[in-house]
Parts: structure tokens; sequence; C-alpha cells
């Protein structure tokens, strides 16, 4: 007998009218990241995702694993679907969960009944088949307090359904309901959560890198695109791009004062990210900056990055403490990477003593040494275009 998933929508039932396109979306969504796994259908009923493996060679586990991790699901669980009738439910039961009731001390039976026209209420039928598994199970007592194990059974409109506890899912909302935007990816701890951040608030993400090389080795460069891979795990699909930054590095080196290196490199990023975002239909760039973090990160420092945008810039982890970005960090898998010893290029041509309160006219005087248009356009030239998909 087969085992079918059902994949609970979270904030996405409250969404009124909305709610169609919510769901459209979600169901392509789990559709397309269950396509490596084999021959799944995916239907929507009842506020609730089905996913259905159709034969044999489905790959049931790397399916389950990969819905873990697909936003806008609030919670989902494995279950087994029988026959509306008591006699296919307790076997049913029995037969899928038996083992685990036998290893529990108490349970007891919760039920749903989204189809009335199955003649017991949801009381009864808990009652009924709770009667059963206790006789069945003399060694397991019935606690409908404090159990610790609760069976569940779910007459719904096609079938019921029976299973143990549902586990939670990565909550949010479905990728693609919130837009699209880019995020300035680097090889860094936070901006990779940022990604995540936002892809989970339904944000379709594509990403763009700035390296230095020779400065930044290839490595670095590697190292990142295994961080946009992780992310894609969350997120679907990224396209990454990769963007040459030694050309305008040296020119800021050799025309602007030191003290400027970081903020003036850091209008670049901004500007170049927010071309190609524009091009690509992203409406938003999303940084992993962080209030008083580093003293490019400062309000002032803030007011003169952002300056060279007019799209919204969302910096989701600006509020949040260093240990909880890393603990999230830890928990999506992206910290191991993000540690490992590289140099970004914000770490190239560092200066000893960067301002911490810029004034916009200083630095557009010191920019105005510099071609910028020029520099800007041979960077944008300079991309390559790599595309990830989720492993
Ligand atoms: P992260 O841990 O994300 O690297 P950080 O704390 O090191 O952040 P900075 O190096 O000042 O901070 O960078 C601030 C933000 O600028 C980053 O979060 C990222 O969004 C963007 N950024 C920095 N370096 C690069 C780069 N090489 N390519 C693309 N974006 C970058
Ligand atoms: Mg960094």
């Amino acid at each position: 007998m087969k085992e079918i998933f059902l994949l609970k929508l979270g904030e996405i039932v409250l969404k009124g009218a909305n709610k169609r396109q919510f769901e459209n979306k979600l169901r392509q969504n789990v559709r397309r990241r269950m396509k490596k796994y084999g021959n799944f259908d995916v239907y929507i009923l009842q506020s609730t995702v089905y996913v259905e493996p159709m034969d044999e060679e489905a790959d049931v586990d790397g399916a389950w694993e990969a819905c873990r991790s697909i936003f806008g699901v609030v919670s989902l669980c494995r279950c087994r679907p029988c026959e509306k009738d008591l006699d296919a439910i307790f076997a049913a039961i029995e037969n899928y969960l038996g083992d685990d009731l036998d290893c529990a001390q108490s349970f007891k039976v919760e039920s749903k009944r989204s189809d009335k026209r199955f003649p017991l209420t949801s009381i009864q039928l808990s009652q009924e088949i709770g009667g059963r598994l206790a006789e069945a199970h003399p060694g397991v007592e019935v606690d409908v307090h404090h159990p610790d194990y609760t069976v569940y059974v779910e007459v719904r409109d096609l079938s019921a359904y029976v299973h143990g506890p549902a586990e939670p899912g990565a909550g949010g909302l479905p990728t693609g309901v919130g837009g699209r935007a880019m995020v300035l990816l680097s090889g860094g701890i936070d901006s990779p959560v940022a990604a995540y951040m936002m892809a989970k608030r339904g944000v379709e993400v594509e990403a763009v890198h700035f390296f230095s090389y020779p400065y930044t080795s290839q490595l670095a460069k590697d190292k990142v695109i295994e961080l946009a891979r992780l992310v894609t795990k969350y997120s679907g699909r990224m396209t990454v791009n990769v963007v040459s930054f030694t050309e305008i590095q040296e020119a800021i080196r050799d025309n602007c004062p030191e003290e400027f290196f970081t903020l003036i490199m850091r209008r670049f990023m901004m500007e170049i990210a927010q071309r190609i975002a524009k091009g690509d239909g992203c409406g938003a760039l999303i940084t992993g900056e962080n209030l008083g973090q580093v003293a490019s990160q400062t309000m002032e420092a803030m007011t003169v990055t952002g300056a060279v945008v007019d799209i919204p810039i969302f910096m989701p982890l600006v509020g949040m403490d260093k240990k909880d970005i890393i603990s999230i960090a830890r928990e999506i898998g992206t910290l191991d990477t993000s540690i490992l010893p590289y140099e970004d290029c914000c770490t190239v041509f560092l200066p000893k003593h960067p301002v911490t309160k810029p004034k916009l006219d200083r630095i557009l005087a010191s920019e105005s040494k510099l071609d910028c248009e020029k520099l800007i356009a041979d960077a944008v030239a300079s991309e390559e275009i790599i595309d990830i998909f989720p492993q």
C-alpha cells in the first residue's frame, strides 16, 4: 500500500482573494521540486497539498526531504490513504503505525472529518478507533491528555488518511508570490542568510557576486557558488551573476582617499547590482547588512551607499544579533561553507581608518575623479551567468 504526503498550508490560507494565486504558485513549486524524484502527482484540495507517488520507482524519501524545505508549508506528514470505512481505517493504522504505537507508553487518537457524509463525528471516530487499538495493544495505555504518541485520522474528500505526528514545515510564503529581488551575495555568513530570509517571504531570488581576481582566488568564487547552491535548497533555482570588480577596485585605490575606499566600492556594487536587477525584472536589492557591524554599516554609511539606488534595499538582518544570524546559518546549512577562510573583495584594499560618518558630498567629489560610467559598463559587460539548481 502506498504512502502519500499531506502538506498543510500556512499563512497563505488567510490570504482571502489571493489564496488561489498563492495555492497555484505553491503547487507549481512543489511539482518542480518533485520532478527529480520520479513521477509524483501534486494537487491541492481543502488547503492541503497532496503529493502522491505514481509508481514504484519514485524516490519517496528524497521527495520527503525536499518537501521539508519548501516555503509556504506550515506542517507536513507522511500518511497512508485508505477507504473511508472503520475496518479499513483500523487496518491501515495497524499496518502503518502499529510498530510506532508499540514503542509508546500511552496514546490517543485524534480525528478530523472534513467529509461530513461520513456517518461518525470526529469524536465518535476517535473513540471507536481508540477502543479497537487499546484492545489490540494492551501494553499501551490510552491517555487523552498527555499521550506519548498520537494517531491521526483524517476523513477527507477522496479518501481517509492515517498518520503519526506531523513535522513542522519550512514556513513562510511560497517562493514567487513576493516578486523577484537581487541579493548581493558575498562569501560571508550574512548574505546567504539574508537571501534565505527573503526567499522565505515569498521572494524569488537572483544573486550577484563581485570578485577581484587575482586579489581574490578562484576558490573564493567557488565558495560563493556553493553558498548559492545551498540556498537553492529553500529558494529553488537561482541565477548567479558573477561580476569582475578588479578594475573598479584598482581605479578607486589609485584615485580616491583611502578612508573612502570601502564606501565608494560599495556604492559601485549597489549601482551595478541595480542595473543587472532592473534588466532581469528584479524589483529590489537584498544585502546582509547589519547595523553597526562594521564601519560601512552605520546609518550614515548606509545613507551614502543607498543613495545610488532607487529601488528598495531589503536588509532582513539589519537589527539582528550576530549570534542569531549564526544560528540561522547553521540551521540552513550555510555556516560551514561561509567560514572557509577565503578573501572577499571587501577585504582587499581595506582602509586602516575607514570613515564611519561619511558625508555624501565628499564621496561624490572623490568619485568625480573616476570614469564611473565606463567602469560600470565594463563590469556589467564582464558578467558571467551561472544557473544553479537545488541538488
Ligand atoms: P557578509 O557576511 O554577507 O559578507 P559582511 O558582514 O561581511 O557581510 P560586508 O562585507 O560589509 O559585510 O558586506 C555587506 C553586504 O554587502 C554583504 O552582506 C553583501 O550583501 C554585500 N557584499 C559584500 N561583498 C560582496 C561581494 N563580493 N559580492 C556581492 N555582494 C557583496
Ligand atoms: Mg563580507
